[in-house]
């Protein structure tokens, strides 16, 4: 089976230091054990049980600046919004508005959370594939920025909308530029056989058909080739080429472009991937795009939350089978997915000192759910871990607690922030009460 292959170790899997090493929001304290920023990590599971998913808002602070001095370095004039979808807890939004971010939103929900975090329709980018008229006007109602548009259907719903409201939307043509983003096929986007996005031999005269609707002011073109991009720039600097291509043919027709959106997609390194930096992808987009003398926009999730967020979890039991030593924690697939969605690699450290200097074994790390895809890694090296004991999955901040689910009848997991010293909870564990409490019986079951 492919996940088991994946979830594999290989020689190549970090050690405890390595991790330690890349990842500076997190230490190593001879007394306290694992610290998040400033917070051992014990204490909030003595605090505040497990599993619980931990954010730090320090590093969502400097990893926004980072990105930030990036794009100013490279002397563009660059929006950065958000990409809600990937941590939408109103902590991390109002930590991210702080900083200056606007956000980019696939659902009225998500637009809900947004402005309810202070951050204003006005700075605020609705895409997705699939919007319904009900999102369309309410997104119009509250004045929206953008919304990229993925196909004529959708265009032709804009305008008649925007006309029933009295606007004129503004509306960017999403672009699927047909290139390989070279990641995993659950999360890219940008192909030809993708659902996402204009074919790019349709785009010019599409943009050209808006600029003649009603209800449509048209803004510009936008792209996002995909997630968790690391294989270099090459897929990025592919995907600008066009959009800058575009951008002169529809200029030769006399039609007006103001900005242009490059997506996000910028991957981070979760196990030992090459971890391209915010300077290379400013590089690409100067390189490519900045003849064109537009303002640009970005929509990072992941790499501005996955590395701010850990989920904390506790051993169960340890068990030996037949063959392997199977580590069971309260943590499983219904809170963390990434593993069984997307063969994903987090790293997993002990939290106690002692942990990190006893000898380690190879352990599958599972969960209790009745499922066999319930498997978080596989023959990984670490040490006997008693029940009670805590881990860390690293790197879990982007597209963590936002797909978990309650399978197995289980409670959504705690929700902590750390800032510095401080720690306070962002949402409490869900109760058993919380998951009986909004069903309801028809009444011929309860006669
Ligand atoms: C998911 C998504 C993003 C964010 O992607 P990351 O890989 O998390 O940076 C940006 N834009 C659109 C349209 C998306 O669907």
């Amino acid at each position: 089976m492919a996940t088991a292959l994946s979830l594999a170790p290989s020689s190549a899997d970090p050690t405890f230091a390595e991790l330690l090493a890349a990842r500076p929001s997190l230490s190593m304290h001879a007394h306290d054990g694992l610290l998040f920023e400033d917070v051992p990590l014990a204490r909030v599971a003595a605090e505040h049980g497990t599993p619980t998913w931990v954010y730090s808002a320090g590093t969502l602070r400097r990893r926004f600046r980072a990105l930030r001095a990036a794009l100013d370095g490279a002397g563009l004039r660059a929006g950065i919004h958000y990409a809600a979808k990937a941590n939408d807890s109103q902590a991390v939004l109002r930590v991210l508005r702080g900083e200056g971010a606007g956000a980019d939103i696939v659902s009225a929900g998500e637009l809900r959370a947004t402005m309810a975090a202070g951050i204003p329709a006005a700075e605020t980018v609705f895409s997705g594939v699939g919007k319904t008229a009900d999102e369309i006007r309410f997104a119009l109602g509250h004045g929206i920025y953008q919304l990229n548009a993925e196909s004529a259907e959708e265009i032709a719903m804009i305008s008649a909308a925007a006309v029933a409201l009295g606007v004129r939307a503004p509306v960017s043509l999403r672009v699927n530029p047909d290139v390989d983003a070279r990641t995993h096929a659950k999360i890219t986007t940008g192909k030809a056989d993708n659902k996402f996005g204009i074919p790019f031999e349709d785009a010019a005269a599409l943009y050209a058909h808006m600029a003649a609707l009603p209800g449509i002011r048209p803004i510009g073109i936008a792209t996002h080739i995909g997630s968790q991009i690391t294989d270099g720039m090459s897929a990025f600097r592919a995907a600008y080429a066009r959009l800058a291509e575009l951008v002169g043919a529809l200029r030769e027709q006399g039609l007006p472009v103001e900005r242009i959106d490059c997506g996000g997609g910028l991957g981070i390194p979760y196990r030992d991937e090459p971890a391209p930096t915010p300077e290379a992808l400013a590089g690409a987009i100067k390189a490519t795009l900045g003849h064109l003398g537009l303002p640009v926009m970005l929509e990072p999730g992941r790499w501005l939350v996955g590395p701010a967020g850990v989920l904390l979890a506790s051993v169960v039991l340890q068990k030996q089978g037949a063959a392997r030593r199977f580590l069971v924690l309260d943590a499983a697939m219904n809170d963390l997915i990434r593993p069984a969605m997307y063969e994903a690699w987090h790293g997993i450290l002990p939290v106690s000192p002692v942990a990190h200097v006893a000898p380690l074994s190879p352990a599958d790390v599972v969960g209790p759910v009745c499922e066999s895809g319930d498997t978080f890694a596989k023959g990984r090296a670490l040490p006997i871990l008693s029940p009670g004991e805590c881990v860390a999955f690293l790197d879990a901040g982007a597209y963590g607690a936002v797909m978990s689910s309650t399978y197995n009848a289980r409670p959504l997991a705690a929700e902590v922030m750390v800032d510095g010293h401080r720690c306070a909870v962002i949402r409490p564990r869900q109760t058993h009460e919380d998951l009986l409490a909004h069903q309801r019986l028809p009444e011929w079951l309860t006669a």
